[in-house]
């Protein structure tokens, strides 16, 4: 607004230079710093397009009434191009959203066939320039709305991408990266709330013979099973169940004693002692069966991540020390 300013006054006439200056500086500038005021309330993103709406309305309007008070003053044909571009910075830099564009171009356009049809402002060019008018704004709406479109197909596409990265495919349950930043999380908000946080890691027993034996697909089939029982075990809101990698998964719990856990892993145990699933290959066992690490603690300031996962995991391998098909809480690894 202030390069208009500085070009229009070396080229307008004397006369007009109050009426203009009141148009400017007068109206749409008060109406700009309003608009700028009001970007900073708390539910602005939710009005957005509703005040930026108007207020480009009210701008274009100040430029209408200049153009008026232009021509009855002196007779000069003051400039519409201005308005174009208010119209095209709102719609395309500032983003207004297609519905309020069609409500802004439809104002607009019958606001400057009014001056065309009530003043001969640009004499014999009065019905070009409406057709310049309306034909840029209409070409611009349709611009608006292909830029709309692409903008909401790129952003389903994104969050389906983020979900996919979030996924394990072969199971659906979270992976490890998901899983690192959901333990954060549940770590902060397990501080905050004063509660216990209980950390699980499972592990398939002699599963590498499993897969020599039976074969890569039927393993598949069984770390699918795995994330079944584990989700069907710790179904609650507070639980995450994640696949760590290969045949591991972890399972985060919150608000649970070491004896709640404890039980939670025995059932998960028993779950797959139910199945009698074969196995018998290698030097494993007659059916398939995971191994458990675990340890239960309340959390405070001081709880780490990787202590939590490191003692679930040493846990974890004294189960598998002490025979597999069982499950250790960390608690008791210095009486073991
Ligand atoms: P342990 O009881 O000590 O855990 O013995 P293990 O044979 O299970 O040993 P380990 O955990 O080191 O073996 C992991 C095996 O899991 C190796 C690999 O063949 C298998 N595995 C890892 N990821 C996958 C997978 O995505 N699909 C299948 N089918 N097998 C996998
Ligand atoms: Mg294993
Ligand atoms: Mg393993």
């Amino acid at each position: 607004m202030m390069s208009f300013i500085i070009a229009d006054l070396s080229v307008i006439p004397e006369a007009v230079k109050p009426v203009y200056l009141t148009s400017r500086l007068g109206m749409q500038l008060p109406i700009l710093a309003t608009f700028f005021a009001l970007t900073f309330l708390p539910v602005y993103q939710k009005i957005h397009d509703m005040v930026l709406c108007i207020s480009l309305l009210l701008v274009c309007y100040a430029n209408y009434w200049l153009i008026v008070q232009c021509w009855k003053i002196a007779e000069f044909s003051f400039s519409y191009e201005g308005t174009l571009l208010y119209g095209l910075f709102c719609m395309f830099i500032m983003r207004l959203s297609f519905k309020f564009s069609i409500i802004f171009v439809l104002f607009t356009i019958v606001g400057f066939a009014l001056i065309i049809f009530s003043y001969p402002v640009y004499a014999g060019f009065g019905m070009v320039n409406l057709g310049f008018v309306s034909l840029g704004l209409l070409i611009s709406l349709i611009g608006v709305k292909q830029i709309e479109n692409a903008f909401g197909r790129f952003q389903q596409l994104n969050e389906k991408l983020v979900r996919l990265n979030q996924i394990d495919p072969l199971t659906g349950l979270y992976n490890r990266g998901a899983l690192e930043q959901q333990f954060d999380l549940m770590l902060s908000v397990s501080n905050r709330i004063g509660t216990s946080i209980s950390v699980f890691m499972i592990d398939l027993d002699n599963f590498k013979d499993f897969n020599d034996g039976h074969g890569h697909l039927r393993g598949d089939e069984v770390i699918q099973i795995q994330a079944e029982i584990l989700r069907q075990v710790f179904n609650r809101e507070t639980d995450t169940v994640a696949r760590y990698g290969g045949e591991e998964f972890i399972v985060i719990s919150l608000g649970i004693n070491a004896q709640a856990s404890e039980a939670l892993a025995a059932e998960v145990l028993r779950e797959w002692v139910r199945k009698k699933i074969k196995h018998g290959k290698g030097q494993g066992q007659d059916f398939v069966s995971c191994s458990i690490g675990l340890i239960s603690t309340q959390v405070d300031k001081e709880t780490q991540k990787k202590h939590l996962i490191d003692t679930a995991d040493k846990a974890l391998y004294a189960a598998k020390d002490k025979g597999r098909a069982r499950f250790i809480n960390a608690d008791n690894l210095d009486i073991l």
